[in-house]
């Protein structure tokens, strides 16, 4: 089902007190926020070992739902240093995020494990917030659809339908992401309206005006306002403004 949602994506920031710090500041924040019709929904996504103390914070049966930032592809085993689908929603994890592209460049995830760890997500009842992007180089020598479609293809259209209902896209041009350098909202509603596009190819029209599909890169509080208003826009990935309670408060009234 679409919907306005807000992502914070904490990476690889904060100790378990400092986490515990920061959900506390964006729940009394953001909590009078939260309401209304607009209101988007919140994932907070912290690395693994706030997750547990992280999701007890969060209200319990409202906005705020609990997200982590990667999965195994397998339920369990010998993978040694490894977290599984079912841990994180042993958790009380709904979301998590797959395909990020910092995953993708360091620790080379592709197409085809990025489509088993969807697979398990799935399998273990777990909401995949998906990430598509293109490099700078790609971009500036007018690829960018032909990329962005083939990510789309290879890694997400081998689902059924009701596997791609449970999946939130992601669209995060790597050059945006981290460098202050943000998509403008023509930029983004132009790949999110293609993304719509070939959802509707790979599936039916239906499906794509359900779909959520988020922008990721440099969104902060000052922009926010901008890329939501634009009609493929449905929210954000949030990384380094995610971090500061004030702004993430301001990104989720944004709509
Ligand atoms: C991200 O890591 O998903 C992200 C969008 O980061 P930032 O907002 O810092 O660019």
């Amino acid at each position: 089902m679409r919907k306005n949602l807000v992502a914070g994506n904490w990476k690889m920031n904060l100790t378990y007190p400092e986490g515990l710090a920061l959900v506390g500041e964006i729940v009394n924040a953001a909590s009078s926020a939260a309401t209304g019709a607009n209101a988007p929904e919140i994932v907070i996504c912290p690395p693994f070992p706030l997750l547990h103390g992280v999701g007890q914070a969060l209200p319990q049966g409202g906005k705020f739902h609990l997200g982590a930032q990667n999965c195994h592809q397998k339920e369990s085993g010998a993978f040694t240093g490894e977290v599984s689908p079912k841990m994180l929603a042993s958790v009380g994890c709904e979301y998590v995020i797959l395909g990020h592209s910092e995953r993708r460049q360091y620790l080379r995830e592709d197409d085809d494990l990025l489509g088993q760890k969807l697979k398990a997500a799935l399998a273990a009842g777990l909401k995949p917030i998906f990430c598509v992007g293109e490099p700078l180089d790609t971009r500036e020598s007018d690829e960018t659809f032909n990329f962005i479609g083939k990510q789309l293809a290879d890694g997400l259209f081998h689902l059924s339908n009701e596997e791609f209902d449970q999946v939130t896209i992601a669209y995060e041009p790597i050059w945006a992401i981290g460098t202050g350098r943000t998509a403008t909202s023509a930029q983004a509603q132009e790949v999110h309206a293609f993304i719509r596009e070939r959802i509707a190819r790979a599936y039916d029209g239906k499906v794509a005006l359900d779909t959520t599909i988020l922008y990721g890169g440099s969104a902060n509080a000052q922009n926010a306002r901008e890329l939501f208003s634009q009609p493929d826009v449905d929210g954000g990935l949030i990384g380094g403004a995610a971090l500061k309670a004030a702004d993430f408060a301001t990104i989720i009234q944004s709509f």
